[in-house]
């Protein structure tokens, strides 16, 4: 097993399972179990367990594997540095070899066979691909500024179809020049990768970088920091080199000049709280640009959490989760106490800037019943409403 020499090393002191300042539990698998096993440390004591042959690939074993949300908290946080980068992928290169043996969980075994059947985890048909921009007048690409690479969820999502249709019409009223794959867009595998399936994730990545080649595609802009995170770091070694942006890196400059954060006050500020996405922090180290964003907005007043950027406590839906559900339900979920979290703010909306993360938190707030308390926004809609919708912003756009 690939990374198999740093396993012995950990010395299960549990760091990695917390936040800088040791506050609260901050591995999103360890939150929901409680069972050492699913901690960091836990899993890497399983891991060597397995490999050495004491314990077997059981149903518990897939279940601690295949839990881990891919958040890198404890690569963040763990205290040994000459090991730490690759804590995580050791745990991915555990669950390619379950997946090299079969031994998967049911809700595993189906997404991956639909991502691979049908080229999309909703079993949608590949012409529908575009069908979220239908009425809004995005062009296909063709030789514009930006491909604007929409994913599964925003493609097919109810939520997510919101959220596509909200940032293209953003952009678009920004000026910005961009165009969509429509149906020539697949899956860009991010999931597919933390889920142990190198050899989907390679056949995805190669589909998609032949159709941004044949397009002459050089810069991107995605909607889900997942996509971001894919083509940024993981294509390239498939040959798949391209400008790689995250919406909001085009979304600032766009916003930058406006003038928008020169408005007089005009009322009274709303309280924002931002919830970093995983795949925009922790793994690409981007804490900033949203915040920027938010500072630049009329009528927004930026409140923390206590776990934020570095420290966040992630939503609970990457490494596949959002799809397959294994840390996702119970009150001690990650996105439950994160939506209590950025409720105790005294904050009315929790904004992010991703679709599963506003998926899974939106969920969680009506769980909690705190809607009367806290609204759930991704990023293009906070800036919708407070540039456009408000009546604040009196400028010229
Ligand atoms: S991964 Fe690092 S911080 Fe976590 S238990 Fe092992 S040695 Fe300690
Ligand atoms: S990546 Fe996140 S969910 Fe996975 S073991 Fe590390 S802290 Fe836990």
């Amino acid at each position: 097993m690939r990374h198999e020499e740093i396993l012995h090393r950990c010395f299960r002191c549990g760091y990695c399972k917390l936040p800088g300042d040791y506050s609260d539990i901050n591995c999103p698998a360890y939150l929901r179990y409680r069972f050492e096993s699913f901690s960091p440390g836990g899993r890497m004591w399983l891991i060597r367990a397995w490999l050495d042959g004491a314990v077997e690939a059981d149903e518990r074993l897939q279940e601690v594997l295949f839990s881990c949300a891919t958040c890198n908290n404890c690569v963040e946080h763990c205290i040994f540095p000459k090991f730490k980068d690759q804590i995580l992928q050791a745990f991915i290169a555990a669950k390619e070899k379950m997946v090299e043996q079969g031994s998967l969980p049911p809700p595993v075994r189906d997404y991956l066979t639909t991502l691979y059947k049908h080229g999309n985890p909703y079993k949608m048909p590949q012409k529908k691909r575009g069908d979220w921009a239908a009425d809004l007048g995005v062009e296909k690409y063709a030789n514009q500024a930006y491909l604007f690479y929409i994913g599964d969820v925003g493609s097919f999502d109810e939520r997510g179809v919101q959220i596509a249709r909200s940032a293209a019409k953003l952009l678009g009223r920004l000026g910005a020049s961009f165009g969509i794959l429509a149906a020539r867009e697949g899956p860009d595998g991010n999931e597919a990768r933390a889920l142990g399936e190198t050899e989907l994730f390679r056949h995805l990545a190669e589909q998609n970088i032949k159709v941004f080649k044949e397009l002459g595609v050089e810069k991107m802009i995605t909607l889900s920091p997942h996509g971001y995170n894919a083509f940024k770091n993981d294509y390239p070694e498939l040959g798949g080199r391209f400008q790689v942006f995250h919406y909001t890196h085009l979304l600032i400059s766009l916003l930058t000049g406006t003038g928008i954060s020169e408005q007089p006050d005009s009322g009274p500020s709303r309280r924002v709280t931002y919830h970093d996405p995983c795949y925009l922090g922790r793994h690409n180290q981007d804490y900033e640009t949203v915040r920027q964003i938010l500072g630049l907005l009329p009528g927004i007043e930026l409140v923390e959490m206590g776990r934020c950027k570095a420290d966040a406590l992630c939503c609970g839906g990457g490494g596949g989760n959002f799809f397959t559900d294994l840390v996702c339900s119970g009150p001690e979920t990650s996105a439950r106490v994160r939506v209590r979290e950025a409720a105790d703010t005294g904050a009315e909306i929790l904004v992010t800037a991703c679709p599963m993360c506003t998926v899974m938190l939106e969920d969680a707030v009506k769980s909690q019943n705190l809607e009367d308390r806290i609204q759930v926004r991704e990023l293009s809609e906070l800036v919708t409403e407070a540039v456009f919708n408000t009546g604040r912003y009196h400028g010229h756009i």
